[in-house]
């Protein structure tokens, strides 16, 4: 029989992640699958407060670490956290978020307790009692299933690897764990936190919908002139408007980062695709974008897919989207903007 333990952290408002509420749900799942109990670790300044929020997870015990020098993500007490939870819960399978704090600590985590450790796990299955986990590889175009016989295994998910849990909330005891740490370790001081203003943020992992802007905002149009800065004033507010997540094609993020005046809020972080990122999102729309399959590829796991393209030819009509619309982008956005402009005053 296993034992799992699922590391979770309280964001800055005391709540949890839809991240850390999917890790949850891969916890429920390992502990039916493989009929084995599981223990919840949170860090946070008042875990009993999340702890209540998933409350009926089904979770056989809680344990909380509340002490300050563990809320900010650092390595070394990162570390020796989920070491402390690990040894308290006698895991041998540690579930986290595969955010930027818990893959930074896992592999670290995993070697002192002398286990393995495995980063972007996709998802988590269950077969004849044994767990398999699955990854990408080559570039995402290889995906691989996994097993291991060492414990313990540490496991840092994916965001989107299941669903995020939904249930009831529940009063619960948590054992709160008074974790030694010597100061004279500690020498990373960490001074606050920058991050660009909401306006700027254009990488927004929960929105409904993924935006692609493509290299033919760039180009010339019908009237023989380029027009990149029409080209970022609609994009940008559109996602203003719509809340949606934004996309670049290699073509337009590597214009960007060649110091030509394209988009100046567009980067690599953007570029979606092969040699990019895979985001996951309900709906996608990609604009003047020619829909490669090195560029597609990139939207594995978005469920309905739109294009706007001059070209009826273009990739997207060959089975890439559900709906393509022949037409030009800069017309489409105008009118969309002013439709969500619309709205957002009748409201
Ligand atoms: C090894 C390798 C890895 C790669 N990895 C990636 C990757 O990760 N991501 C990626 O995106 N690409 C990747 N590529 C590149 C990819 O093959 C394409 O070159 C790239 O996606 C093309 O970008 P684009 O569609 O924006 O530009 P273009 O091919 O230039 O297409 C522009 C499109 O805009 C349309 N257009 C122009 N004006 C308008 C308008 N007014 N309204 C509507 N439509 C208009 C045009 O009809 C055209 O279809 C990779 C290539 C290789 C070889």
């Amino acid at each position: 029989m296993e034992t799992i333990l699922v590391v979770l952290n309280v964001d800055e408002n005391g709540n949890l992640s839809k991240h850390a509420l999917e890790t949850v749900s891969a916890g429920v799942k390992l502990s039916k699958g493989l009929s084995s109990p599981f223990t919840v670790g949170i860090v946070g300044p008042k875990p009993e407060l999340a702890a209540e929020l998933i409350g009926g997870c089904g979770a056989t015990h809680f344990l909380g670490v509340s002490a300050e020098a563990f809320q900010i993500p650092r390595y070394v007490t990162d570390s020796v956290l989920i070491e402390n939870l690990a040894n308290k819960s006698q895991a041998t399978l540690i579930l986290a978020p595969g955010s930027s704090r818990w893959n930074r600590v896992l592999p670290g985590v995993a070697h002192r307790l002398g286990g393995r450790a495995d980063l972007h796990v996709g998802e988590l299955k269950v077969a004849e009692g044994k767990l398999s986990i699955t990854k990408w590889y080559y570039r995402q175009r290889m995906e691989a299933v996994l097993q291991r016989a060492h414990r313990p295994w540490c496991l840092g998910l994916d965001s989107g690897a299941d669903a995020p849990w939904q249930g009831e909330r529940g009063q619960v005891s948590v054992e709160i764990l008074d974790i030694p740490i010597n100061p004279a370790e500690i020498r990373t001081q960490v001074q606050g936190a920058k991050s660009p203003s909401t306006s700027e943020q254009t990488i927004r992992p929960d929105a409904e919908l993924l935006f692609v802007a493509g290299a033919g905002w760039t180009k010339k149009q019908a009237d023989g002139q380029a027009h990149p800065d029409r080209a970022a004033e609609l994009i940008l507010r559109f996602l203003q408007l719509s809340g949606a997540s934004l996309g670049g094609s290699k073509s337009l993020v590597d214009l960007s980062s060649e110091g030509q005046s394209v988009l100046p809020f567009m980067t690599h972080l953007n570029q979606v695709g092969q040699t990019g990122a895979t985001p996951r999102h309900p709906k996608g729309l990609a604009t003047c974008c020619h829909g490669e399959e090195p560029h597609v590829v990139g939207w594995r796991f978005i469920n309905e897919r739109r294009a706007v393209n001059l070209d009826p030819n273009c990739g997207w009509a060959h089975g890439k989207a559900d709906v393509l619309y022949v037409a030009d982008a800069f017309q489409v956005m105008e009118r969309l903007n002013a439709l969500l402009e619309q709205e957002k005053q009748s409201k």
